[in-house]
């Protein structure tokens, strides 16, 4: 259909554009590969419309407003799960979580020898130098994490694989990004796997670490999450739900590497 001389249309949604519709605010992105309406909830809970080229902005309302309940849901949904992680600055007093518990940092001139970082009478101390240069103190603090978690972690191990009456894997921490741990079988029938837990997991509290040990090792019996691996978990750890709700809030604010 042409428009008639004299016509006026209104011009068509344009990429960048916002649209509000009743009380919902969007962002509007405009792709020429794009045939239908689209409609995503960001992790910050902010609301995008994907258009195809050459729609009137009147199309796109009635589309968001029939999936209007949808939209709400979902971002109801991103409000209460979206990651609250904080950033971290390499000065005098700054707090960090190990094991639940909260540590206020001390930069000193003479570091007691063994690491850059250390946990001395409640006080996590860097060398002074080391802070001078903040890739290099978040560098030290994350291997600190590392080796504490490293540590802690090993004696948690037995009890757990006993308790589960599965064999001991291999067990590393280290960065995993936004996972708390990954298990990965051993290749042929002698060799064991290998946990891995990510570091700021061990700024959580001790039962919530307990947690990711235990689901890690129920891992080595059932891969995936299926019926079986939480019939086995929950054996172990009966308040398993319990532990993984308190997870994912605790979670979503604890520090991830972030400095300003
Ligand atoms: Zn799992």
């Amino acid at each position: 259909m042409t428009a008639l001389a004299g016509d006026r249309l209104p011009p068509p949604l344009a990429e960048g554009d916002r649209l509000t519709v009743d009380d919902l605010a969007l962002r509007v992105r405009v792709s020429g590969r794009r045939k239908r309406f689209a409609l995503t909830v960001e992790t910050d809970a902010g609301l995008t419309l994907h258009a195809p080229e050459g729609r009137p902005a009147a199309e796109a309302e009635e589309f968001v407003r029939a999936h209007r309940a949808w939209l709400v849901a979902k971002r109801g949904l991103r409000e209460r799960t979206r990651p609250l992680n904080p950033t971290k600055r390499l000065v005098e007093g700054e707090v960090f979580r190990y094991l639940g518990r909260t540590y206020r940092l001390a930069l000193v001139a003479d570091p007691p020898a063994g690491g850059k970082v250390n946990l001395i009478a409640g006080r996590l101390v860097m060398d002074r130098e080391q802070a001078g240069s903040p890739a290099g103190g978040r560098a030290a603090l994350v291997d600190w994490y590392c080796r504490a978690g490293r540590a802690w972690a090993g004696r948690r191990l037995q009890p757990w694989a006993a308790r589960m009456a599965v064999p001991e894997p291999d067990l590393e921490v280290r960065d995993l990004g936004r996972r708390w741990g990954t298990y990965r079988p051993g290749d042929g029938d002698s060799s064991v796997g290998r946990m891995s837990l990510g570091w700021p997991l061990f700024q959580l509290p001790m039962h919530l670490v307990d947690y990711v040990v235990a689901h890690e090792l129920a891992h080595t019996r059932v891969l995936g999450h299926g019926a079986d691996f939480w019939r086995l978990l929950r054996s172990a750890l009966p308040e398993y739900e319990e532990r993984r709700s308190e997870l994912d809030e605790l979670g979503r604010r604890m520090w991830m590497g972030e400095m300003s």
